[in-house]
């Protein structure tokens, strides 16, 4: 197989979308934005070894591709509308280029996403999504928008596939049924895009937890110059992982891990019935973990309750660091 079976054969026949002007085929895709509407640019790139391992399953790896990006949009409060793809791959192997296109375009469609471009070269397995999406002029959820007194809020459950990677390598053990519990968040996560959408008149900032609460928390922070306290017994986790792990672990890969892609959004008091409707119509969970202080730094205390400081020793994940 070429690159031009590959892309004609597997990257061109797709449902199409009246916004395309022009898709797959020429130098370049064209959209034509919606009047009313901004659009929104993003792009993550995922590395061998780095972000996947690299036994992965094709079906596995596809999903958390694009699913790592549309997380993104959801976090700007955007609808996914468009994606750009570039792979390097070692070889065009047709049937592992198959299961991973089938699950690529299982996920997008679920979102009514289209491929629109990319680049295919031969090289080490990578990739790089470009993302487009779209969303009401001048409404997407900015990191720069948190107030002092909001409340702050986090979708979903926490720390579970941190702790399915730590448990990969080796430094915890869990009982089979939860790893494979926390295994399928690490390999599927499912981002919010219905709740960011939904909270985009209510909340003030948001943005997806990649790198570990603590660490995303702390971009808000920064972005909107305000402090935060956290409160580690509210944030929301499995209670049999909670079991399963020390109580040191379990706070360091809830609290720091990463790889969750949910969404934690700060929103006013005056919000929260408003909130809980919009978490039931989009049959996401949100759970309130703490509030936004004028102390200038990021408190995580073990309860709201007992109010007792914790110490993280990592906050999160940089790839510097
Ligand atoms: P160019 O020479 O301009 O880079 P290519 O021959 O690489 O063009 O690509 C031909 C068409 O196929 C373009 O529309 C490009 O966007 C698309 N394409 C190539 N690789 C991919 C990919 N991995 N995913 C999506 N579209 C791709
Ligand atoms: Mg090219």
């Amino acid at each position: 197989m070429t690159e031009f079976d590959f892309i004609r054969k597997y990257l061109q026949n797709q449902q199409q979308d009246h916004q395309v002007v022009l898709g797959i085929g020429d130098d370049a895709a064209i959209v034509r934005p919606k009047s009313g509407y901004d659009l929104c640019f993003s792009a993550d790139m995922l590395l061998k070894n780095k972000h996947f391992f690299e036994n992965v399953l094709p079906e596995d790896l596809a999903w958390k591709v694009l699913a790592v990006n549309i997380s993104d949009m959801a976090a700007m409060g955007a609808k996914p509308k468009w994606v750009l793809l570039s792979a390097g791959l070692p070889e065009l192997d047709e049937n592992w280029l198959r299961r991973f296109c089938n699950s690529l375009f299982d996920l997008a469609q679920r979102f009514g996403m289209i491929l629109i471009g990319g680049d295919t070269t031969r090289g080490d397995l990578v990739f790089n999504v470009t993302i487009i999406g779209e969303l009401p002029q001048g409404q997407a959820l900015r990191r720069e928008a948190a107030k002092i007194g909001d409340d702050i809020w986090v979708s979903g459950k926490i720390g579970l596939a941190a702790s399915a990677l730590n448990c990969l390598l080796k430094r915890c053990e869990l009982p089979s049924e939860v790893f494979q519990q926390c295994e399928a968040e690490l390999l599927r996560p499912m981002p919010r895009v219905a709740l960011g959408q939904a909270i985009l008149n209510l909340a003030h900032a948001a943005q997806d937890v990649s790198d570990g609460l603590a660490q995303d928390i702390g971009h808000i922070l920064t972005a909107s110059n305000v402090g935060a306290e956290i409160w580690a017994e509210q944030v929301p986790t499995l209670p049999q992982l909670k079991e399963s792990l020390s109580r040191g672990q379990w706070l360091q890969y809830t609290l720091a891990g990463g790889d969750d892609y949910e969404l934690v959004f700060t929103a006013p008091e005056s919000c929260r019935g408003a909130l809980e409707a919009a978490s039931q119509q989009t049959d996401t969970l949100i759970t309130r973990i703490g509030k936004i202080t004028d102390s200038g730094r990021l408190k995580v205390v073990n309860s709201v309750s007992d109010g007792l400081e914790i110490a993280l020793t990592s906050l999160g994940f940089d790839h510097f660091g």
